[in-house]
């Protein structure tokens, strides 16, 4: 497989990156992983990923077929991580619309670890 940077902008290809987490093969050890490895999936269009990182008690309101269609119709160009603490992930989320023009997605996610897994809960929006 070719070696690609992570679309999650760490520097690191994806190999060494967001994709063992993707394979299951580590669990993100911190909740800016785990916000970084979804931001990958989002690129990648990896909708299990995103569904079975979600938390169990979000999972109603984010189904496999809704994350897959929010990654299909998005072209996302950068991550930048804003602030990040235990868990708490501030960041932007910078896309193209369906006028490529670029937008910007801020958002302050929180995270919750269960048995030594990082999940997403849900998010705060900045205009
Ligand atoms: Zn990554």
């Amino acid at each position: 497989m070719d070696l690609i940077n992570c679309p999650c902008g760490s520097g690191f290809t994806f190999q060494h990156c967001c994709q063992p987490y993707h394979l299951s093969l580590k669990t993100a050890p911190t909740a800016e992983a785990l916000m970084r490895s979804r931001y990958s999936a989002f690129v990648m269009a990896d909708a299990g990923y995103l569904y079975e990182t979600t938390h169990s008690s979000k999972r109603k309101d984010h189904s496999k077929s809704a994350y897959l269609n929010s990654a299909k119709n998005t072209k996302w160009l950068k991550l930048e991580i804003v602030f990040s603490a235990f868990d708490v992930v501030e960041f932007k989320a910078h896309y193209l619309n369906k006028k490529f023009q670029t937008e910007v997605l801020h958002e302050k996610s929180n995270f919750r670890l269960e048995d030594g897994r990082w999940y997403y809960v849900d998010g705060v929006f900045y205009e």
